[in-house]
């Protein structure tokens, strides 16, 4: 009988220590989950408690005749990319909560129900903030493909539209709308305990359409052979999608995570015309404070002369327009 009790003690207590490094290496590794822990301990606990700050005004009908390419930021890494007649949305996030603890804090961009009808949404990775199931069931009727990192297909339901996994530098392409995962620095798994084998599901992706390319970096951090190459093969783009936060804490998570230094850095190996940040202040940000990212950018591009038209900075609900039609696309 000793033995047995002894037994299962042992037992209860690998159990107890494979959770709490499941739980540690879920924390640790995730970009929801510093921000979730952040908020948790951290004085941004109230913010659980607060409704997602109301927009003044949403767009209602976000194609514009006028544009060759246009960029409604939604929010974090969900934009909704506008090329001619053809429309990307990224990693789309709509909930009011990402995981146990981590809350919006501003409304969604545009109300999900004035989506457009999406020729592809695109999918960087699995963490819960830019894999949201919940989100795709709001849209689901609108979206006609749907493309994911290698290995993603287990964490995504059945669904109508067609599901696409890319292998890096796998290219999909529909109506000549054509979309190439490429190389980032980051995580493929969902919660943790996947780690082990979920090896291969994150990726930035290369979005082309009528001589028009945009890079999405979807969450990375920084890896310069990944975005030189990635420039090398494709030569001209006109507008890179990066992630700018969360800045701390840097000597962690900076294989992870880009901050607006990085951002920047990426964007001129990439050689890519224009830099819109996104992945800030949308959702709380592992120790950064509101507005910090937006700081550090703007006096980064102040040291290095970088204009407003290069580095793009707009709102969560804004619509740019980088590229009008009857423009021919020119160097800056
Ligand atoms: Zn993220
Ligand atoms: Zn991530």
């Amino acid at each position: 009988m000793g033995h047995l009790r002894f037994k299962k003690r042992y037992v209860m207590k690998t159990i107890l220590i494979i959770f709490v490094i499941c739980h540690l290496s879920f924390f640790f590794y995730s970009c929801t989950a510093i921000k979730s822990t952040a908020n948790a301990v951290g004085g941004s606990v109230s913010s659980l408690f607060n409704s997602p700050r109301k927009l003044t005004e949403r767009i209602t009908d976000p194609y514009r005749l006028e544009a060759r390419l246009s960029v409604l930021w939604v929010g974090h890494a969900t934009t909704l990319i506008q090329i001619d007649d053809k429309m990307i949305l990224t990693d789309p996030v709509f909930t009011t909560t990402v995981g146990q603890f981590s809350k919006r804090l501003v409304e969604p961009g545009i109300d999900p129900k004035n989506l457009p009808d999406l020729d592809a949404v695109l999918v960087s990775h699995m963490h819960i903030d830019h894999l949201s199931p919940t989100s795709l069931d709001m849209f689901e009727k609108k979206i006609k493909n749907l493309l994911i990192p290698q290995g993603g297909l287990i964490y995504i339901p059945n669904y109508n539209f067609d599901i696409i996994e890319l292998q890096t530098w796998q290219s999909w392409e529909k109506d000549g709308l054509k979309i190439t995962a490429v190389p980032v620095s980051h995580n493929g798994w969902r919660y943790g305990l996947d780690e082990a084998w979920m090896e291969t599901s994150y990726t930035g992706y290369i979005i082309e359409y009528n001589q028009i390319i945009v890079y999405f970096g979807g969450d990375t951090g920084y890896d310069s052979t990944y975005f030189h190459e990635t420039g090398r093969r494709f030569p001209g783009i006109d507008l890179a999608l990066l992630p700018i936060a969360p800045i701390h804490p840097r000597e962690y998570s900076w294989k992870r995570h880009t901050d607006p230094k990085a951002a920047i850095q990426i964007s001129q190996e990439l050689g890519a015309e224009r830099l819109m940040p996104i992945h800030y202040d949308t959702f709380p940000e592992s120790l950064d404070t509101l507005g910090e990212a937006t700081a550090t950018l703007r006096a980064e591009m102040e040291k290095q002369y970088l204009t407003s038209d290069q580095v793009v900075i707009i709102d969560i609900g804004e619509q740019k327009v980088f590229i009008y039609r009857k423009e021919e696309k020119t160097s800056l």
